[in-house]
């Protein structure tokens, strides 16, 4: 199938998966990374890789997303890939909800501190050198648009198919979706006949007021009409901004990563992002 061949070649091309690897694949029960787990399985059986891909899952519900839940078990059990559900809120407590009001933050920008915290943590501890995210040349494209306009070039840095790590405490990242729209995902996950989730509903949004962006959405929809209309364009735009990434050179920042004084996990601030919002460390003493 053409659309499997484009991973294929982006696994290929970026060598994403070596002898000995341990992957673990981050699953939300969508379909994106539905086709990310799948074709990294299939890719490692095809090749006789002796490499060991994991799905992994952050639930964020509590126990009660009973369809995402289903879905990211079906979801691994296709590829034969073991599953690791890791349950946020018995990790944090029922103040969890409490705690993510009172920062008085945005509930999106709290979700992605969390998964990315956990992403990066429970991975590593668990042996795993890389992890693989479903973000696809959409979401790429998305990112690029929205941090271009604000003027985020440290952001636009990390587009990368293969992001290495850069501490040793943070595991590289690899996206085997780069070159590989929404639309292409849906039809893997068809053809192959993977299930998913088909709105991924905001887990924390029964408790707590979740809304995206109006920008956002006006050209997450763009986006969507250009996949239908002109696919390759949004590959030569993705395909751009790596070119651009690879050719720009980093700027020197002195200890960009550290280690957070509260939890040791890598971070750029003397606290890292969650200890503040979860550990109530908003004015450490540390005399
Ligand atoms: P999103 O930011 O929701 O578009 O998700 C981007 C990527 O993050 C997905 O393709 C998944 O690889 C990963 N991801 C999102 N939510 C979860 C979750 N609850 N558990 C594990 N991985 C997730
Ligand atoms: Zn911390």
């Amino acid at each position: 199938m053409k659309e499997l061949r484009i991973i294929f070649r982006t696994i290929e091309k970026y060598r994403m998966v070596e002898e000995g690897d341990v992957i673990y694949v981050a699953v939300s029960g969508g379909k994106d990374s539905a086709a990310a787990l799948f074709g990294l399985c299939e890719y490692v059986k095809q090749h006789r890789i002796n490499a060991r891909i994991k799905a992994f899952h952050i639930d964020l519900s509590g126990g009660k997303a009973e369809n995402v839940l289903k879905a990211v078990e079906k979801q691994a059990e296709l590829c034969s890939a073991e599953l690791r559900v890791f349950d946020v809120r018995k990790e944090l407590g029922k103040d969890f909800i409490k705690k993510i009001r009172d920062s008085r933050r945005a509930v999106c920008s709290v979700c992605g501190v969390i998964k990315r915290y956990f992403m990066n943590k429970i991975p590593r501890e668990e042996g795993a050198k890389k992890l693989a995210t479903g973000h696809c040349a959409s979401d790429f494209a998305l990112f690029f648009l929205k941090n271009l306009a604000g003027k985020k070039f440290d952001w636009i840095a990390k587009f990368k198919p293969f992001l290495e790590s850069e501490h040793v405490k943070l595991i590289a990242k690899i996206r085997p979706l780069f070159f590989t729209t929404e639309i292409e995902t849906e039809k893997i996950c068809k053809e192959y006949g993977i299930p998913f989730v088909k709105t991924e509903k905001c887990a924390l949004l029964e408790e707590l007021k979740c809304e995206h962006g109006k920008t956002t959405l006006l050209l997450k929809n763009c986006i969507k009409e250009i996949d239908v209309k002109n696919r390759e364009f949004l590959r030569a735009l993705v395909s751009g901004v790596e070119k651009l990434v690879s050719e720009i050179k980093p700027a020197e920042k002195e200890g960009e990563f550290k280690e957070c004084r509260i939890c040791g996990e890598p971070t750029s601030s003397e606290i890292c992002a969650f200890c503040k919002i979860f550990k109530g460390a908003k004015q450490p003493n540390f005399s």
